[in-house]
């Protein structure tokens, strides 16, 4: 079967409203594509990057959400909430969130739950740590990951996420897993979802790689046959960065 490649950018804690929105500008002089493109701004910019996102296939997405719909939680964002700003989709369960702010397997299950429930598109982030890899755990981790974070889900469901593949240690490192190391797991995550919801479903999700993607190793990685596209950290921050990976993933 034949997915349509998807590419995410991951801004994470960088641009100003000001900044986020001229690179929305310069995004879009420079993507002409077919394949799906989203963008995650951190939180305060969304508004405005949707707004001049306006009449673009460009989707927005968020880096994270909160699993309630509202209460006492200061600080914490809903997906409710996302979704009536006009975020298609949100990003849950990345390293940076696992390892810095504790979150945990349980805890990405109820935001993903949250997310669906919002109709918004989840991308669940994976992926082993250098230590994990170097104990061959890689995937003893990666299997739990996904198992926790789709526990309880109907095959329908899992069938509206998708899967980013993130080696701890290829991100924002500048070591990129080889098209080898990055296909395998793809493979066995393939064969797990499977597992969990059925061959049509697991024939139809996207799952995209992600750890130091730049423009000069996006097309070898996303011609792996299980690799779908990527998500994309610090060169998602140069629009032309940004638009060759796009332009090397058709
Ligand atoms: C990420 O944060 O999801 C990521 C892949 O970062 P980088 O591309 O910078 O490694």
């Amino acid at each position: 079967m034949t997915r349509r490649k998807f590419v995410c950018g991951n801004w994470k804690m960088h641009k100003t409203v000001a900044e986020a929105v001229e690179l929305v500008r310069e995004l879009r002089q420079r993507l002409n594509t077919q394949i799906q493109v989203g963008i995650a701004p951190p939180f305060t910019a969304l508004a405005p990057v949707k707004a001049a996102l306006q009449g673009s296939p460009i989707q927005l997405f968020a880096q994270n959400c909160h699993h309630e719909k509202q209460g006492a939680f200061t600080g914490e964002v809903s997906a409710p909430m996302l979704k009536e700003l006009g975020c298609d989709g949100v990003i849950l369960g990345h390293s940076e969130r696992r390892q810095l702010f504790g979150e945990t397997d349980e805890g990405v299950n109820k935001k993903l739950k949250a997310a669906l429930e919002a109709q918004l598109h989840p991308i669940v982030c994976v992926g082993e740590t250098l230590a994990e890899r170097e104990a061959s755990r890689t995937w003893e981790v990666v299997s739990r990951q996904i198992r926790g974070a789709f526990n309880g889900l109907a095959a329908d469901a899992v069938g509206r996420c998708t899967i980013a593949y993130e080696p701890v240690w290829a991100i924002g490192t500048g070591k990129t897993a080889t098209t080898g190391q990055a296909q395998e797991v793809h493979g066995q995550i393939r064969g797990l979802l499977r597992e969990i919801a059925g061959p049509a479903v697991a024939d139809a999700v996207r799952i995209q790689y992600g750890g130091s993607v730049k423009p000069e190793n996006a097309a070898e990685l996303l011609s792996q046959p299980d690799i779908d596209g990527a998500l994309v950290g610090g060169a998602s921050l140069k629009a032309d960065d940004f638009a060759r990976i796009v332009a090397g993933a058709k």
